[in-house]
């Protein structure tokens, strides 16, 4: 998302993307550790991707301090430029299994189509030892089984980097997420109100994630016309640099707190 603000979005304006000022609402405080990577800083524009990153609980608490509503909260011309590649309606869009913050079930679906040249209607999970931990599995008659997994928070994470570790992982793809149920669940998201539970709230959340259009992101006219536009193809050294990022190794540091994996 930094990148398309700051490079298609100001393009588009007629901007350079140190003249615009980027904000994002997340799920969780860890995105502002990750919005001030050294990665995602221009020498050049002497800007970053995002230049703010604020919490969902943070805009509540805003909010309160304001007296106003969301509703009450006028919309502004930035969103109309983007709003084009969201849902058929021109508001927003969600993408299928997307409720926890995931692709899994785009990226089972979608490695079905190209390498199998096949589709699913709807994928079987199989929950392991929790909620958290599932796999799904789509085996189509005389090819071979393509088998993904979901670990979301770091007891089932850990469970995953054993069986890597003794050569025992047997995934395509496993979809990794710190928190417990997701980003749905990030520790930046709203508190439950007075008499409500954690839960409570969380299906809430769920619910209206399930309430907005789905949108297959790889058929969606809005994406191919994107990635034409702004990075002219898929496969391009343009949209590499653009979507896909790199991580490095950390300097550990000598504390009580670190885990023996
Ligand atoms: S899973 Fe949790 S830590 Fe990871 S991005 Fe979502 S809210 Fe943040």
């Amino acid at each position: 998302m930094g990148s398309l603000v700051k490079d298609y979005f100001a393009a588009k304006q007629g901007q350079t993307p140190d003249q615009i000022y980027h904000v994002t609402v997340m799920p969780c405080y860890d995105k502002k550790l990750e919005a001030s990577r050294q990665d995602f800083y221009s020498d050049l524009y002497r800007t970053r991707d995002v230049d703010c990153v604020i919490t969902t609980g943070e805009v509540e608490k805003m909010l309160e301090k304001e007296n106003v509503t969301l509703g009450q909260v006028e919309g502004n011309t930035a969103y109309c430029v983007l709003s084009g590649f969201g849902s058929p309606d021109g508001g927003l869009g969600s993408h299928l299994g997307g409720g926890s913050g995931g692709y899994l079930e785009h990226v089972m679906r979608y490695a079905v189509s190209q390498i199998h040249g096949s589709s699913v209607d709807s994928l079987q999970y199989k929950t392991l030892r929790n909620q958290d931990f599932q796999e799904v599995t789509v085996e189509i008659e005389g090819k071979r089984p393509l088998k993904m997994a979901l670990a979301y928070g770091f007891r089932n994470i850990q469970n995953i980097v054993q069986k890597i570790k003794r050569g025992k992982m047997t995934y395509d793809f496993v979809e990794i997420m710190a928190c417990p149920s997701g980003c749905a669940n990030g520790g930046g998201q709203i508190r439950p109100m007075e008499g409500q539970t954690n839960n409570e709230l969380l299906q809430r959340v769920k619910e209206s994630y399930d309430s907005v259009p789905c949108v297959q992101p790889d058929l969606w006219p809005g994406v191919k016309d994107i990635y034409e536009e702004w990075l002219g193809g898929v496969d391009t050294e343009k949209a590499r640099a653009m979507l896909h990022t790199q991580y490095h190794g950390v300097e550990k540091v000598a504390s009580a707190l670190n885990i023996q994996w």
